[in-house]
């Protein structure tokens, strides 16, 4: 067996490649440079605009449940898909605050609201909407929504009653998309982002690994998050949850080690983003969340539930930080 003599570390960021190379070229290299070049790259940029040991808390609130009209391969609440789970109509205000109050009480600085919407309808619903915004900036939390695709002047209501960032995720390559999914496209995904964007509020938009697609996916579905303009300030990575009844309900799981490179590599892109480590949380072993974490993650979701999904419960985490050294952000 020839083993690999050690030639002195190089480490790979964006910046330290020949010009002439593409972005892909660039991503790749960072990616697939030995682990441990990748890892402590990673871990520098990481300290230079972070506590390495601080973790944001976030909880995802599922405020209208099921009954969405898109096809989202991997989704539990597509009509297309015959997941078995009950819709829910869109929750009550007062509900939706009960949760909010209760996320802040267990530590999470971010509440975000998920319904299964394809998009936004003006009309008394999304001035629900709205009211529930209001009602979650005013407890001093920063409040996220992710409604589906959204025009304008929908992006502006939201940013006047005081949204801090709106969740739109791309989830993957270009080209794999269609392959996930049909009843919308990637520019659709990119029209609501930039409503978004003019409308003066910041851009949560990740992905997810580990639903069939290749190596070159993952690193074009990075490039195209590079393409943003701003880039987005919350990048969730989320790990496929296979959902029974969907088209990905057995797709090959990703390899933990690409796991490991994907949220390195993405903290070497986005320096200053906070990374989330988001579903699939309750597949990955402990030590696998660690690794995510040296790597440069700097959120999860907590809860026992994620929109329809297991996770971690609270005390799992909590005790998962402790034995880590790390704490939960409070600011
Ligand atoms: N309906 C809104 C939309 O599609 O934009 C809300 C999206 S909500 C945040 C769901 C997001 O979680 C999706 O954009 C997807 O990235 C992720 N997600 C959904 N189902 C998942 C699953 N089974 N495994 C991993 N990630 C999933
Ligand atoms: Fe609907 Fe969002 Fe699920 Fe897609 S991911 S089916 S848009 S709820």
């Amino acid at each position: 067996m020839t083993v690999a003599t050690a030639s002195s570390p190089t480490n790979t960021t964006i910046d330290t490649m020949p010009t002439d190379a593409t972005t892909l070229d660039r991503i790749h290299q960072i990616y697939s440079q030995p682990l441990p070049d990748l890892m402590f790259e990673a871990q520098r940029i990481h300290r230079e605009h972070h506590d390495p040991r601080a973790i944001q808390l976030c909880t995802l609130g599922n405020i209208k449940s099921g009954a969405c009209p898109e096809d989202c391969g991997y989704c539990s609440q597509s009509v297309h898909n015959s997941s078995g789970l009950a819709p829910e109509p869109l929750m009550q205000s007062a509900a939706v605050l009960q949760e909010a109050q209760a996320a802040k009480a267990s530590g999470s600085t971010r509440f975000c609201m998920g319904a299964a919407w394809r998009e936004v309808k003006d009309g008394p619903q999304f001035d629900r909407v709205l009211d529930m915004v209001r009602d979650v900036a005013a407890l001093d939390m920063e409040v996220c929504c992710t409604l589906g695709m959204l025009k304008p002047h929908q992006a502006q209501q939201l940013k006047e009653a005081g949204l801090t960032a709106y969740n739109h995720n791309l989830d993957t390559s270009p080209s794999y998309y269609e392959k996930v999914i049909t009843s919308r496209t990637y520019q659709d995904r990119l029209d609501t982002i930039k409503a978004v964007s003019d409308a003066g509020i910041s851009v949560c938009c990740g992905g997810i690994v580990g639903m069939g697609e290749s190596q070159t996916d993952r690193l074009e579905f990075l490039e195209a998050l590079l393409k943003l303009d701003p880039v987005p300030e919350s990048i969730p990575i989320n790990s496929l949850i296979p959902i029974a009844g969907t088209p990905l309900e057995n797709a090959p799981p990703i390899d933990p080690i690409d796991m490991v490179r994907m949220i390195a590599t993405t903290r070497i892109l986005f320096p200053t983003a906070i990374v989330r480590l988001t579903a699939g949380r309750a597949a990955m072993s402990d030590e696998l969340q660690a690794m995510c974490f040296v790597a440069g993650a700097n959120s999860i979701f907590t809860g026992p539930v994620l929109l329809t999904a297991p996770n971690p419960s609270r005390d799992h985490d909590g005790e998962l930080l402790r034995r880590l050294g790390m704490v939960a952000k409070t600011n």
